[in-house]
């Protein structure tokens, strides 16, 4: 039996198909650019090559993310929001997890869940592009760096300089401003820059009222500079699962498998 969950973010598209004991047959990724159809077909198709099967062959798929009601039709038989499907992907690797922090692209959410994935409470911002993936791009191409290295130089600060800029742009001209500072280590804005995000966040953080043990999920997952930010925060290490990125289309395919064996009273 197989199984699929679509996550169509802003940034990338990933798909996870699953067998009927959950177990991860293929994954995917590929950037969701302004033809979400497309991205969703190359996904499936990446995934279907490395398992030998066709798309028909699937019994059950979720889509998720901000683009699952577009390919709802064409790739999905149901959706499901990606606060529930990060939920399950996220219990899935860690049950004792009771909170998941979420930070995609464009977005970023607090989740307190439960011992099977279910979610008892959340908090989100969707509205403004800090303390999301984004911010960390544009500051990213600031420095001259790939994000992910941002990250990695990020833990060589010794003096995190304050970025107190709440504003994506203003931000953005404070950091200009702070590198042209005779005397200013780089690598102190870097790690300011990824304070303030874990700043942001973690007003959801607390409002959500998670607690320990915290998973990190979706791409912001794997910057170094925000994971030891988030760390020195809350003074707990946090989980980051395998391939944090996919934890959505994860959690969807867990979710079109139990549908699956709920509508054909399996267990
Ligand atoms: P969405 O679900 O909105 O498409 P993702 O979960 O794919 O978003 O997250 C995208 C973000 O992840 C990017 O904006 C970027 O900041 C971050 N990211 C992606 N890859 C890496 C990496 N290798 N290292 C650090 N950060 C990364």
């Amino acid at each position: 039996m197989i199984f699929a969950g679509i996550d169509i973010g802003s940034t990338t598209t990933e798909v996870v198909l699953l067998d009927e004991n959950k177990k991860i047959l293929a994954t995917s990724q590929v950037l969701t650019g302004f033809a979400l159809e497309e991205a969703a077909e190359k996904a499936f198709a990446i995934c279907c090559e490395q398992v030998g099967c066709t798309r028909a062959d699937i019994l059950y798929s979720v889509s998720t993310g901000y683009g699952r009601e577009l390919v709802l039709a064409e790739f999905a038989d149901e959706q499901y929001t990606e606060i529930a499907c990060h939920a399950k992907g996220a219990n899935y690797w860690f049950p004792e997890a009771r909170g998941v922090i979420d930070i995609g692209g464009q977005d970023s959410k607090a989740i307190a869940i439960n011992d099977v994935g279910g979610i008892t409470g959340f908090a989100m911002n969707d509205k403004c592009a800090a303390g999301t993936g984004r911010f960390l791009d544009v500051m990213a191409g600031i420095m001259g760096l790939d994000v992910g290295e941002m990250g990695r130089q990020s833990l060589l600060a010794t003096k995190p300089v304050l970025v107190s800029s709440i504003c994506t742009v203003f931000a953005e001209s404070e950091v200009i401003s702070l590198l042209s500072k005779k005397g200013t280590d780089p690598h102190d804005i870097m790690a300011g820059i990824h304070e303030s995000v874990v700043r942001r966040v973690n007003m959801l953080v607390q409002k959500a009222q998670l607690i320990p043990p915290i998973v990190m999920s979706g791409g912001v997952a794997k910057n170094a500079g925000v994971v030891k930010a988030f760390e020195d925060v809350l003074k707990t290490k946090i989980l980051i699962p395998e391939d944090p990125q996919s934890i959505g289309a994860l959690g969807a395919a867990i979710l079109a498998r139990n549908k699956y064996f709920s509508k054909n009273n399996l267990n």
